[in-house]
């Protein structure tokens, strides 16, 4: 098997231990039907979607799914990718969770919808700097996803 076989392989094994169904579907996202547990995201053909597949299991199965503020749930959905992933993700998969985490902080500050900003002492700020220490800590600069809460 090759390494993103055994990725692919590990989210059926999850879908199936957690009655998941699992439809493929050819966008650059996915989604979560929690009520139905079925999640909607390209096949596994990559490390990235491996991510994103996770990503929605998480929001299924994950501590934190169902508390907390919109983009509290986006972050404990991420935080389910880190601690379930079987292989060590690239900077380059950080990077991308990276900057979803922050598109997410984008939408309360522009005041999109009933986004709200996590609190100080939230969940949030701790998978936050998880994943931004892995993606390269604070070394790159200038990307707008960086988001400086203190
Ligand atoms: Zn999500």
């Amino acid at each position: 098997m090759t390494r993103v076989e055994q990725l692919a392989a590990h989210v059926d094994a999850l879908c199936r231990q957690h009655r998941i169904d699992f439809i493929h579907r050819n966008t650059t996202h996915g989604t979560a039907m929690k009520r139905r547990r079925t999640i909607y995201t390209p096949p596994v053909t990559t490390e990235l979607r491996y991510a994103i597949a996770l990503h929605e299991i998480g929001h299924i199965v994950g501590k934190g799914r169902g508390s907390g503020t919109r983009v509290e749930q986006e972050a404990a959905a991420w935080r389910y990718v880190l601690e379930t992933s079987i292989v060590e993700l690239s900077q380059s998969t950080y990077l991308r969770m990276l900057k979803w985490l922050g598109s997410y902080l984008r939408k309360p500050v522009e005041g999109v919808g009933n986004w709200k900003l996590p609190a100080e002492r939230s969940e949030f700020w701790t998978t936050y700097r998880l994943i931004r220490e892995r993606a390269g800590g604070n070394m790159i600069r200038g990307r707008s996803f960086f988001v400086d809460h203190r």
